[in-house]
């Protein structure tokens, strides 16, 4: 599978090198962006990249060759002209006759690639966006998904007064089929997020999201390189990939994030506790992850549908984004055992696996997430949560009084500096 990587656009000025260069050759912990990506590829097995070169395009060419350094193969493709970030693929149809990956040549990336491309091809998909929760959706460019990760649509900004969404953002990289390349116009300009992959969806082609925790960030402004250059140093680009395994918290959601209403079967119903969002954000800091674990028999009690059940889940993620913290994932579990209502959804008046206090969900977001449990902790406001954590096998799980001001953020206060001591 070829890995295109497009490396053209503007020249940047930086110190340490005193002249211009293409925003790839921009040295981060020793070595140009572009170097450590196709690095982080050729580890994992993938050797043949095709570089979409701009103005100083011969920079790179002149540090790279033909990749016999690193034992791979590049070849090169020179933009006579900037056509956008998409208008060079339009050339290149020819050259791209599978599926193939998409790179910025000015992103710092650790991820499994393999992973992200057996999601592409179980899927059928035409286009694979990796994406990830962001802290400010408030003002990005949503992906909008369905549960199963079929793209539904963008949203992009400025969003309308009052706007609710999920929080998921592209992170810019992709996997494309040749499908693709039939959508962009040759010689005109475009953009891959702006013009190609709305155009992909409104012709009816399979998007997919690829939600991902693992390490991805573009350079944008200098104290950036910075950041990046000791996060390459310190091990943290690397351990995200999920190759390794991750700590999580795992949050009830009612009466422990947003307050308890009994049976919240409407989005406008969501309202956050005091201290949810800070306690949240400090989660996302810490490098674990945040996965919400919540008992919803609204749908088996017919109270809410699933479409409605979505909508309270952007509703939440808003909310969070609102004060900069996001959750990784929500698991519910729509059943309820006990049958014989009127009105109940029969299908869903079960005895499940995953309601807890059985530890159904944590092991199944143990699985799709890497997680190590037994170095994880579960936060609930009840009994069920509290034992849901200890039959999945966590490090620690720990009740909070419902609805209380702070309850969830002195539980991971003391989560945090237990981990530091
Ligand atoms: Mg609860
Ligand atoms: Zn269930």
């Amino acid at each position: 599978m070829k890995v295109v990587i497009i490396a053209g656009g503007q020249g940047t000025r930086i110190r340490s090198v005193n002249s211009e260069v293409p925003k790839a050759m921009i040295p981060v912990a020793g070595k140009p962006i572009i170097e450590w990506e196709i690095e982080m590829a050729k580890r994992q097995g993938f050797e043949d990249f095709l570089i979409i070169t701009g103005y100083l395009g011969e920079q790179i060419r002149a540090y790279l060759g033909n990749g016999e350094r690193w034992g791979v193969k590049i070849e090169y493709y020179q933009e006579e002209q900037p056509l956008g970030t998409a208008g060079a693929l339009g050339y290149l149809k020819d050259r791209l006759t599978e599926d193939f990956f998409v790179f910025y040549g000015d992103t710092i990336v650790d991820i499994d690639m393999q992973r992200m491309m057996d999601f592409h091809r179980e899927r059928e998909a035409d286009a694979t966006l990796f994406v990830h929760p962001n802290d400010h959706p408030y003002d990005s460019d949503i992906v909008d998904m369905a549960a199963d990760g079929k793209v539904r649509g963008f949203f992009l900004k400025p969003h309308p007064e009052g706007f609710v969404s999920h929080n998921t953002v592209n992170a810019s990289l992709f996997i494309f089929s040749p499908t693709v390349l039939e959508r962009i116009e040759v010689g005109k300009k475009s953009h891959i997020e702006k013009n190609v992959l709305p155009r992909c969806l409104a012709e009816g082609l399979r998007l997919f999201g690829y939600n991902s925790p693992e390490y991805i960030k573009d350079m944008g402004t200098p104290d950036r390189y910075e950041a990046v250059g000791e996060d390459i140093r310190s091990g943290r680009v690397e351990k995200m990939n999920f190759k390794n395994s991750r700590k999580a918290v795992f949050l009830d959601r009612d009466g422990t994030i947003n307050r308890e209403v009994n049976l919240l079967d409407k989005a406008e119903k969501i309202e956050l506790i005091e201290g949810a969002a800070e306690a949240i954000r400090r989660i996302n800091k810490s490098g674990m992850l945040a996965i919400v674990v919540t008992n919803q028999p609204v749908i088996a009690r017919n109270l809410c549908d699933f479409d409605e059940l979505d909508r309270i889940h952007a509703t939440l993620e808003t909310r969070l984004g609102e004060e900069g913290a996001y959750v990784n994932a929500i698991y519910y579990c729509p059943h309820h055992p006990d049958s014989g209502y009127p009105e109940e959804r029969k299908e869903y008046k079960i005895e499940c696996e995953c309601r807890k206090p059985k530890p159904g969900m944590l092991t199944r977001a143990a699985k799709e997430w890497n997680i190590d449990l037994s170095e994880s902790y579960m936060i609930g406001d009840g009994k069920r949560d509290y034992e849901a954590g200890i039959n999945a096998g966590v490090k620690r799980s720990i009740m909070i009084e419902q609805n209380a001001p702070n309850a969830l953020l002195h539980a991971v206060e003391e989560i945090l500096s237990g981990r530091n001591s």
